[in-house]
């Protein structure tokens, strides 16, 4: 089973990004590449790509992902839309994280401390850093220019949700795009607030 973790975006965020992919929709130089974008209900932030996972695996880590974070809910924020990767074809849109980095990266060691263990192989040691937009298909080498500067063009305001949860999704690869299937949520929060002796 394919599974990750992941920041679901609240409602306002979503709204936001969703304005976004329709503005890029309609830039001219976006028409002339095909792009997949990603359903406003799978909007999220991966916080750990746990990747191929055997069926035995699946209930001690959705257990795992259900026990709380020790970790204060926070704000993230994101703005600028990109295509990356910034040479070549381009492949994928995305809105990068502008606010909130160092706490994402607290809670990507924490998932990745959390996780470990019950996977075969490690994590990505990479911090979270985007919500994915859309994904190019086969889009040529020389559409890069064009679309990066139309999405760079897009002029995003920042815009930011409260983390408060995390989830742990199955993603169901399809020719039409992935579905991703909660099958565990925990919350933030369960922190220590003052010095215990
Ligand atoms: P598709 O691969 O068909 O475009 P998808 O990327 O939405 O669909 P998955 O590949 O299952 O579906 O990925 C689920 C989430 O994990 C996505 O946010 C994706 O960007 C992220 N992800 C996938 N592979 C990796 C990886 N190797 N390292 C880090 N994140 C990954
Ligand atoms: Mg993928």
């Amino acid at each position: 089973m394919r599974l990750f973790l992941a920041l679901d975006l609240d409602a306002p965020a979503r709204a936001c990004a969703v304005e976004v992919q329709g503005r890029a929709r309609r830039a001219p130089a976006l028409r002339n590449v095909t792009v997949r974008w990603v359903r406003p209900e799978s909007l999220h932030l991966t916080l750990a790509f746990l990747g191929e996972v055997d069926a035995d695996r699946v209930a001690p880590i959705a257990r795992a992902a259900a026990e709380p974070w020790r970790h204060a809910p926070f704000r993230v924020e994101l703005a600028s839309a990109e295509a990356a990767p910034r040479s070549g074809a381009p492949r994928t849109l995305w809105l990068s994280v502008s606010a909130g980095r160092a706490a994402l990266a607290h809670l990507h060691a924490d998932a990745c401390a959390r996780m470990g263990p019950l996977l075969s192989a490690p994590v990505d040691p990479r911090p979270p850093g985007h919500v994915t937009l859309g994904r190019l298909r086969r889009a040529p080498r020389s559409s890069g220019r064009p679309v990066r500067d139309a999405v760079a063009g897009l002029a995003v305001p920042a815009f930011g949700w409260r983390v408060d949860s995390v989830v742990l999704y199955q993603s169901r690869l399809a020719s039409g795009g992935a579905s991703y299937r909660p099958l565990a949520r925990a919350p933030l929060g369960c922190v220590i607030l003052d010095a215990v002796p």
